[in-house]
């Protein structure tokens, strides 16, 4: 399998489980949401464009995300496929993607809403590397396990902007699920509970 996609709501493990499918595969993670935050990191006319919409748990516009995916698609690292993390996340945006690359297979992470709210409390990321982490797992420890940098809250996971997000989810990203299952193309996960449990339902679906 060469381009596979995770969908879900935000907080059900898309990060966390397209990355272990990209060790997995030995195919790069393509993550817009990362991208993004390295522009607004950068300061570049897009990352300045795609604050405000971030921040208060928006969709960036599709012609923007799109150009910015269509890019990174043609770069010789992902001549072999790719794992899309957070993309699509609306109707133009999953046309956009079908005109480019065949897709495979679209992993669909399921996860109620209250389950998300209470999974959102507790990740933390981390500002310099990007690793993602739970206190769950964390315990004490406050730092980064890849770099060492103290790890932080990410800003659009303050309580009113999830809640902003879940709605957005519900409105323009879920009716792609209707759109991939006429495809035959999706494979429900339950993302509920631990997460190595979780990893195996992937594996599972990815076999
Ligand atoms: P994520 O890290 O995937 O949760 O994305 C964080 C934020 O980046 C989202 O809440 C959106 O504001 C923006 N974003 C990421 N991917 C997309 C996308 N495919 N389309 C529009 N906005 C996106």
């Amino acid at each position: 399998m060469k381009h596979i996609i995770f969908l879900g709501p935000p907080g059900s493990g898309k990060g966390t489980h397209a990355e272990k499918a990209s060790k997995l595969l030995g195919i790069p993670r393509i993550s817009t949401g990362d991208m993004l935050r390295e522009h607004m990191k950068g300061d570049t006319p897009l990352g300045r464009e795609a604050k405000g919409y971030m921040e208060a748990g928006q969709l960036v516009p599709d012609a923007l995300v799109i150009k910015m995916l269509k890019e990174r698609l043609s770069t010789p690292e992902c001549a072999n496929g790719a794992i899309f993390d957070g993309f699509p996340r609306t109707g133009p945006q999953a046309e956009a993607l079908a005109e480019v690359v065949p897709i495979d297979a679209v992993i669909n992470l399921e996860i109620a809403d209250q389950a998300i709210v209470d999974r959102m409390k507790g990740r933390r990321v981390c500002p310099k590397c990007g690793f993602t982490s739970h206190t769950s797992w964390l315990g004490r420890k406050t730092d980064c396990e890849k770099c060492g940098s103290d790890l932080v809250i990410r800003s659009d996971d303050q309580p009113e902007t999830v809640l902003a997000r879940l709605r957005v989810y519900h409105e323009q990203t879920k009716p792609l699920i209707a759109y991939y299952k006429e495809r035959g193309l999706l494979r429900s996960v339950n993302s509920e509970g631990d997460v190595t449990d979780v990893e195996e339902r992937v594996r599972k679906a990815l076999a």
